[in-house]
């Protein structure tokens, strides 16, 4: 949870009179018994009884106006930590124990050879000892690292920084974002804005210098080609800050935003969301930098990530991550992927696919998942229903911060970027939804909205 969603006054207030209220009664309690020397008499008895039935209905007064203040985040806190929600494959394979990256490919034109399967952090944070965590990937042969200043509010590159301070550097690709702790580095920013941006990176990664520095979900041609940005990569590549510029985006505008990153030349790596059932293009944008010899990293790859109801995996040979990361790197011009690590047995479970072809059984579970998730999950986020709303919802995004809640389990960050958006979706009520039918995957946009701002929202 965030401490910053969390409406501090009435708890600071609280705390405030109860402290003042005790003091204020042992002080009053003390005068009567310095008052009154034999203090057995009915009157000092009734006295104090009173000051005392005062202060409980004092605190207790307080206490329920604190608590409806705070009664918002009941459903919250349920969902937090009383969550069923399946965050691994319900049928851990022991021969998964163990695993080691079997296999690495070149990223481009930056000539490092990178794991098949690698390591996104934005979720991390979540696992009790996410250093350890981390270490322990780093040991079975992860190579590349995905960070950014806007993860946990900058605790990823802290933790981050912690762990490969006892690494041999070099054995290490290490990507971060133009961003800082609270968002994006906007367009039009100075120069020296984004070179402050990359020093605070890093001084929490505890490096003299990052290997790649991505626009971060990059939405626009404006941020992709600010020349105020590619100016201080410039300079950040001559003092030997950053090696490499990428770009990473999963926005309705991947393609345009991504054919214009390869047409321009400047970008070294592309970051793109892309998994199974990925819309066709994808792939001849991903072939075409693939022939400029730009690196591919690829993100989003378990569509979705449903975790919930994966119960009906159960018993099968393999999991839906391998199946779904064989998937992505059966495509020759990937050379990674990210994917972030929360749970334990995340690292058997993810790495256990690196190197593996994949097979009919694979394919035949992608395809039970499609049938699970048919109508109710934005994985395209292809923005093709955006123009049939009159009042510009940005139904993707909305659709994409619930998966964060209700698949990722990552409750602080969709709640986050929800509050973030311009455009709420309260407009959707009383509308008489002109965007049913605009969906080609069938969702029913009006009522997911609906249920998604119930969610997302604090009061
Ligand atoms: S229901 Fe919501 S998303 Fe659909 S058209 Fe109306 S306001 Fe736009
Ligand atoms: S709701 Fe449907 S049309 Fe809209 S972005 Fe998602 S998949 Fe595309």
């Amino acid at each position: 949870m965030d401490r910053d969603m969390i409406p501090l006054l009435p708890v600071a207030l609280f705390a405030l009179i109860i402290f003042a209220a005790i003091v204020s009664t042992v002080v009053w309690a003390k005068g009567l018994y310095l008052n009154n020397p034999n203090k057995q008499t009915a009157v000092t008895r009734r006295r104090f009884l009173a000051g005392s039935a005062a202060l409980t209905g004092g605190v207790v007064g307080i206490g329920a106006f604190t608590y409806s203040r705070m009664a918002p985040w009941r459903p919250i806190a349920k969902d937090i930590f009383l969550s069923d929600v399946e965050k691994s494959s319900p049928d851990y394979n022991p021969k998964w124990s163990g695993a080691k990256i079997e296999h690495k490919r070149l990223l481009g034109r930056t000539g490092f050879m990178v794991s098949d399967i690698s390591v996104g952090t934005t979720q991390f944070l979540r696992h009790t000892d996410p250093e350890g965590l981390l270490r322990e990937v780093l040991d079975r042969g992860v190579n590349y690292i995905d960070t950014s200043p806007d993860y946990g509010g900058s605790a990823s590159e802290t933790a981050v920084g912690n762990v490969i301070r006892d690494r041999k550097r070099s054995d290490l690709f290490i990507a971060t974002k133009w961003c800082s702790s609270s968002g994006h580095v906007r367009h039009g920013s100075s120069v020296d804005t984004y070179l402050a941006a990359l020093d605070d990176s890093l001084s929490r990664l505890q490096t003299n210098y990052v290997d790649l520095v991505h626009v971060h979900a990059c939405d626009t041609l404006e941020r992709l080609l600010d020349p105020n940005m590619l100016k201080a990569f410039d300079i950040a590549k001559e003092q030997g800050k950053a090696k490499f510029l990428g770009m990473s985006t999963h926005t309705p505008n991947l393609e345009e935003v991504a054919e214009a990153a390869i047409d321009s030349d400047k970008f070294d790596v592309l970051m793109l969301a892309y998994h199974h059932g990925a819309w066709p293009k994808q792939q001849r944008i991903i072939q075409r930098a693939a022939e400029k010899n730009i690196g591919i990293v690829a993100m989003k790859t378990l569509k979705g990530a449903k975790h919930k109801g994966m119960m009906a995996f159960q018993n099968e040979e393999t999991s839906y991550t391998q199946a779904a990361f064989k998937w992505v790197m059966n495509d020759p011009s990937v050379s990674c992927l990210v994917v972030s690590y929360f749970e334990t047995q995340h690292v058997d479970e993810y790495i256990y696919a690196s190197g593996k072809k994949i097979e009919d059984n694979d394919i035949a579970i992608l395809e039970k998942y499609d049938e699970l998730i048919a109508g109710t999950h934005c994985f395209a986020s292809c923005g093709d229903c955006l123009s049939s709303c009159p009042s510009s919802v940005p139904i993707n995004d909305v659709l994409r911060h619930r998966m964060y809640f209700e698949d990722y389990g990552d409750q602080k960050q969709a709640m986050q970027l929800y509050a973030a958006l311009e455009n709420k979706i309260d407009l959707c009520v009383n509308c008489a939804a002109p965007c049913t039918n605009a969906c080609p995957e069938g969702i029913n946009i009006q009522e997911r909205l609906i249920d998604a701002h119930a969610m997302l929202s604090i009061a």
